[in-house]
Order: structure tokens, then C-alpha cells, then sequence
């Protein structure tokens, strides 16, 4: 991950920090574009694209943790988006 400074952990000041909405987020897209390699696996592929897409849009991904110390916080929907333009 980038240094980004966006999202800084409350407690320790740390910026490695990650949101787990974003790491499952990336799971089900990985499961779902290999279940669409195969023909029979394709219905199964959409369904794990569509949770993916639906982690992504849940409010779940406000929720991140400080991979330092552990604390756990939460950020708000502005500081979100601008943490995605950030690591992308
Ligand atoms: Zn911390």
C-alpha cells in the first residue's frame, strides 16, 4: 500500500490503516472473475461480483482498523472517497 495520508488512525497517528469492506471487496471480485473462466461457473461468478459490488456500497467500508495498533474507528462517506482516489 501507498503512503497515503488521508486516513490516519486516531489513536497512534498511523496511516496504515485498512478497511476489511475493501479487502472482501477485492475477495469477491477475484472468486467471481475466476468462477467466469468456466461456463457452468458463470451464474455463480455474477453472484459474487454483485456481493462484491454490494460490500462496496455498504456502509461497512467506514469502518477501518489500524493495522499498528488495532484500534478500530470510523471515518465519514467525504474522508472515504477521497481515500479511494488517494490509494488508486
Ligand atoms: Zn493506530
Amino acid at each position: 500500500m501507498k503512503g497515503q495520508t488521508i486516513v490516519t488512525c486516531s489513536q497512534c497517528g498511523g496511516n496504515k490503516v485498512k478497511s476489511s469492506a475493501i479487502g472482501l471487496f477485492q475477495f469477491c471480485m477475484s472468486v467471481g472473475i475466476l468462477f467466469c473462466i468456466t461456463i457452468i461457473g458463470i451464474p455463480f461468478g455474477i453472484v459474487f461480483i454483485i456481493s462484491a459490488f454490494i460490500v462496496r456500497k455498504s456502509k461497512a467500508r467506514l469502518k477501518f482498523r489500524c493495522i499498528e495498533c488495532k484500534h478500530d474507528f470510523k471515518i465519514t462517506e467525504p474522508t472515504y472517497n477521497d481515500y479511494i482516489k488517494a490509494i488508486s
